[in-house]
């Protein structure tokens, strides 16, 4: 199926306001903020969130797409179609070890953290969101991983990168 299976994913992709999206997403980091003891649980709550959504995108996209990354490091290229399709952007680096059991991922104008300064919350991982869709994405498909988040730009880093680690 190849390029014509995935131009053909990508155009059936429902678009929504980016404003919205960022927004909803902004408040929902606010209550978070409002409701947990310590940035841990704020970190830990939204990656668990993201794995809901993750889980919820691939069964969206499961039947669409044909090609299926088989090796854990074909994921670099999964991953970035998936991000491609439901950000509307590209990641602007994605690195594979060596070895081949770490990916990372960065975005340096990650939507999430557009427009978003946070200060006085050192050890926040805002857009968290993210690792947690790659762990839903790599359990589902039988990967055992650790993924976190390791920059972000809403506390000041220079870019966002998340990272993922083949566990033994
Ligand atoms: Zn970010």
């Amino acid at each position: 199926m190849g390029v014509k299976g995935k131009v053909a994913w990508r155009f059936m992709t429902d678009k929504v306001s980016k404003t919205m999206f960022q927004a909803t997403y902004r408040e929902t980091q606010n209550l978070l903020m409002a409701t947990s003891a310590s940035v841990e649980e704020i970190n830990v709550k939204m990656q668990e969130m993201g794995f809901r959504v993750g889980e919820t995108l691939l069964m969206d996209y499961a039947d669409r797409i044909r090609d299926h990354a088989a090796t854990f490091s074909e994921f670099a290229n999964t991953l970035q179609l998936a991000y491609k399709v439901n950000s509307g952007q590209e990641f602007s680096s994605v690195w594979v070890s060596p070895d081949k059991r770490t990916l990372k991922f960065t975005d340096d104008d990650c939507p999430l953290c557009a427009g978003v300064i946070i200060n006085d919350m050192p050890g926040l991982q805002y857009c968290a969101l993210i690792s947690g869709v790659f762990d839903a994405v790599m359990k589902l498909r039988g990967f055992n991983t650790e993924s976190y988040q390791e920059s972000c730009k809403a506390v000041g880093d220079a870019t966002c990168t998340w990272t993922l680690n083949l566990r033994a």
